[in-house]
C-alpha cells in the first residue's frame, strides 16, 4: 500500500485559504505525490468551523520555548495543542496563560484553530499518516517559521497550531518547499519495506 501523507488542502488546489483562493503546488509535483502516496487532505481552519473567505489570523506573541532547539513550535501553539507543553501554572486557564490566535480585527479564534487542528490530526491518524506536507508560514499549518502576530509580514521561529500538534504526535512535517525531500523519504521507506 502507498504511505498515507496528510496534505494542506490548499496545496492541492482546494480554494480554502483565508482569501478564498488556493496555494496549489505545480501540477507535476501533485501528480508525483499522488503516484507515491495516498494523500489525505486537511484544512484545520475550515475543519474548525471558520468560513472561507475569512479574516487573516496570526498567533499573538509567538516565541520559541526556552531551551527548545526551535523546531518543535512555540510554547503557545504546543500549549494550545497539548497541556503538557504549557508553561502555565497548574490550573491556570490556557486562554489566560498562553498565547492566542487573533484575527486582524482582534477577534479571538483560538478555539476554532484548536478544534480544527484536532480534527485534522484525527483524520491523519485514522489514515495512518507518518508524514505531512503542510503550507509554510500559516498560523495553522506553518512549521518552524510563522508570522509574529503583528500582521506586518515579520516571521519568527514557531509553528502553527496544527503543525505543532502533528509534530507532537510523531508525524514528520514538511513544508511545501521541501516536497522533493518528502518524496525522497518516502522512496527510502519503500526500499526498506
Ligand atoms: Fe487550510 Fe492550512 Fe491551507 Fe490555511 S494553510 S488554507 S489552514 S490547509
Amino acid at each position: 500500500a502507498k504511505p498515507a501523507v496528510a496534505v494542506s488542502a490548499c496545496l492541492l488546489g482546494e480554494e480554502c485559504t483565508w482569501r478564498g483562493g488556493h496555494n496549489a503546488l505545480p501540477a507535476d509535483a501533485i501528480a508525483r505525490l499522488r503516484e507515491a502516496c495516498e494523500l489525505v487532505p486537511i484544512c484545520p481552519e475550515v475543519q474548525g468551523g471558520l468560513p472561507t473567505p475569512r479574516p487573516p489570523s496570526e498567533i499573538v506573541n509567538a516565541r520559541p520555548a526556552s531551551g527548545d532547539e526551535g523546531v518543535r513550535g512555540t510554547v503557545s501553539s504546543c500549549a494550545l495543542a497539548n497541556e503538557d507543553f504549557c508553561s502555565a501554572d497548574e490550573g491556570e486557564a490556557l486562554e489566560d496563560a498562553c498565547l492566542r490566535v487573533l484575527t486582524n480585527e482582534g477577534k479571538d479564534v483560538t478555539a476554532q484553530f484548536q478544534a480544527g487542528a484536532l480534527a485534522a490530526l484525527a483524520d491523519a491518524r485514522t489514515a495512518g499518516c507518518r508524514f505531512a506536507l503542510l503550507k509554510e508560514k500559516s498560523p495553522s499549518c506553518g512549521f518552524g517559521r510563522i508570522y509574529d502576530g503583528t500582521f506586518s509580514g515579520v516571521l519568527v521561529e514557531g509553528s502553527g497550531i496544527a503543525a505543532c500538534m502533528f509534530a507532537d504526535a510523531g508525524i514528520r512535517v514538511f513544508g511545501e518547499s521541501r516536497v522533493e525531500e518528502l518524496l525522497a523519504f518516502i522512496r527510502q521507506g519503500r526500499v526498506r519495506e
